[in-house]
C-alpha cells in the first residue's frame, strides 16, 4: 500500500509538476490536420476554420485580447485549386497529390496537347533551345527527370535560369509544361498567378516517352482575401517586458478537390505547442506578460507576421525574448536552432538546461535564416530563437504529412526544456 501511494504520488507529481498534456497535444494535431479544416488553406476558407479553433482554445484558457477578439484581421493575395484538377499522360490518368503537383501559381487549363521534348543538353544550347521552344508552340513542353550532379554549377544556373524562363516568363510560347522527376513532390503556395502552367510528374525512366497531355485544371484567384493572426496574451509578475511565443497555423490547402496537405508536422504540431504553453501559463502565472501569437498566411510568404510587424499590438522594443515554433513533431534527433549562433549566450543556457535536465539528444546550433515567421522580427531587431525538432518523418509539404504518422516522439521533454528557458528569462 505505501508503495502504491509513493508511486501514485510520483506520478501525480511528474504529471503536474510542468502541465504537460501529451493527449491534449495529439488532439490539436489530429483537428487541425484533420479534413474537416481542408489543409488550413484558402479553399473551403479552411484557413478560418482553424483561426476560430484556436481563438476558442485561447478563450478556453482564459487569455485577454489586445481588441474586442484575438482576431487581427489582414488581406493578401493568393491563387487556390478549389475543383477540377485532371492530368492523363498519353492514356494514362495520374493521380493529383501522389503523382503529381500543379505549380501553385498556375492558371486554369483545359484541353488534349500534344509534347515537344526539352533534354538538359539542348537546354544548354541557346540555339537549339530557341528553336525548340518556338517550335513548342501552343504544345506541352516536356522535360526530363535529371540529376544536378552531373552538371557544373555554371550549367546548373544556367538550368535554373531556363526553367524560370519556362515556368514564368509569359513569352515562352508553349500552353504549358511538364517537369518530370524521381524526387520527392514537395508542394507550395503562391499570391501570384503567372501565364503558363506547370506539373512536376513522378515518373520512372520508362515512363518518360510523353505523346499527348491532357488536362483539366481549374483555379481562383483571390486578389482581397481576408485572412487573420490569433491574438492573445497572459498578464505576468512584471509588465515592463514582454515574451512573445508564436506558430503559424496555415497550411497549403488543397490542390483540387482530392488532394489534401494536412500539414500536422508543418504547423499543427507548432500551434500544439503554442497552445500547451498557453494553458500551462495560464495556470502558472509567467515572470514577463506573455504574448501568444498564431500567424495566417506564413506558407505564402511570412504574411501574418509581416503584417503583424508593421501593426504591432505591442512595443517591439519591449520584447525580451520570442521564440517561434515551426515543425514539433519530432525531435528523435534533438532540435535545431535558428539565430543560436547571434544569442549565443541564450543558446548555450538552453543546452546546459538540456543536459541538466537529460532532455533532448541533442540541441544543434544555426546562425540567421529567413525561413519563418521569427524572421520579420528578427528584422526588427527582437531578440528571437526559431526552434524545429529533427529527425523521424519525412513529410513536408505533402499530402503524406499526416496527423496517423506523426509520432510527437519528443514533445514532452521538449515542452519542458521551453518551459524552463522561459522561466529563467
Ligand atoms: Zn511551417
Amino acid at each position: 500500500m505505501k508503495i502504491r501511494l509513493t508511486l501514485l504520488v510520483l506520478i501525480l507529481l511528474s504529471y503536474s509538476s510542468f502541465g504537460q498534456d501529451l493527449s491534449y497535444a495529439k488532439e490539436i494535431v489530429e483537428q487541425l490536420a484533420s479534413p474537416d479544416f481542408y489543409g488550413r488553406g484558402y479553399v473551403a476558407k479552411g484557413d478560418k476554420l482553424a483561426a476560430e479553433y484556436i481563438s476558442n482554445e485561447f478563450e478556453g484558457f482564459g487569455l485577454q485580447t489586445f481588441g474586442k477578439n484575438y482576431f487581427q484581421k489582414f488581406k493578401t493575395s493568393v491563387n487556390t485549386f478549389p475543383s477540377n484538377m485532371k492530368l492523363v499522360l498519353n492514356d494514362e490518368e495520374k493521380i493529383a497529390g501522389t503523382d503529381y503537383l500543379v505549380h501553385a501559381g498556375s492558371p486554369a487549363i483545359k484541353g488534349k496537347f500534344s509534347t515537344v521534348r526539352l533534354s538538359i543538353d539542348e537546354m544548354l544550347d541557346p540555339n537549339t533551345l530557341s528553336q525548340k521552344l518556338r517550335s513548342a508552340a501552343g504544345q506541352f513542353l516536356v522535360i526530363p527527370a535529371y540529376d544536378p550532379k552531373e552538371f557544373s554549377k555554371e550549367q546548373q544556373d544556367r538550368i535554373t535560369e531556363v526553367l524560370n524562363f519556362i515556368q514564368y516568363h509569359p513569352d515562352n510560347p508553349a500552353a504549358g509544361t511538364l517537369l518530370l522527376t524521381k524526387g520527392k513532390l514537395t508542394w507550395s503556395a503562391s499570391t501570384t498567378v503567372y501565364s503558363k502552367p506547370t506539373f512536376t510528374v513522378k515518373i520512372n525512366d520508362s515512363q518518360q516517352g510523353i505523346q499527348e497531355v491532357s488536362v483539366d485544371v481549374t483555379n481562383k484567384y483571390f486578389d482581397q482575401y481576408q485572412s487573420q493572426n490569433i491574438v492573445g496574451y497572459i498578464d505576468g509578475q512584471n509588465t515592463d517586458s514582454l515574451i512573445v511565443l508564436v506558430a503559424h497555423y496555415d497550411h497549403l490547402g488543397m490542390m483540387g478537390s482530392a488532394a489534401l496537405f494536412p500539414g500536422a508536422n508543418d504547423n499543427a504540431s507548432g500551434v500544439a505547442m503554442l497552445l500547451n504553453l498557453a494553458k500551462y501559463y495560464s495556470t502558472n502565472k509567467p515572470k514577463y506578460n506573455t504574448v501568444f501569437i498564431a500567424f495566417g498566411a506564413e506558407e505564402l510568404g511570412l504574411i501574418g507576421a509581416k503584417y503583424f510587424v508593421d501593426h504591432p499590438l505591442i512595443e517591439l522594443s519591449k520584447i525580451k525574448f520570442l521564440i517561434n515554433f515551426d515543425i514539433s513533431g519530432t525531435g528523435d534527433d534533438g532540435i535545431q536552432v535558428v539565430n543560436g549562433k547571434v544569442y549565443k549566450d541564450r543558446f548555450d543556457r538552453l543546452v546546459e538546461i538540456n543536459a541538466e535536465q537529460e532532455l533532448l539528444k541533442q540541441v544543434k546550433i544555426r546562425g540567421e535564416a529567413c525561413n519563418s515567421d521569427h524572421c520579420m522580427f528578427h528584422m526588427k531587431k527582437v531578440p528571437c530563437f526559431f526552434i524545429y525538432t529533427l529527425g523521424g518523418i519525412q513529410a513536408y509539404h505533402d499530402i503524406y504529412d499526416k496527423s496517423e504518422t506523426l509520432p510527437l516522439t519528443e514533445f514532452e521533454d521538449y515542452f519542458k526544456l521551453i518551459t524552463l528557458f522561459v522561466d529563467e528569462l
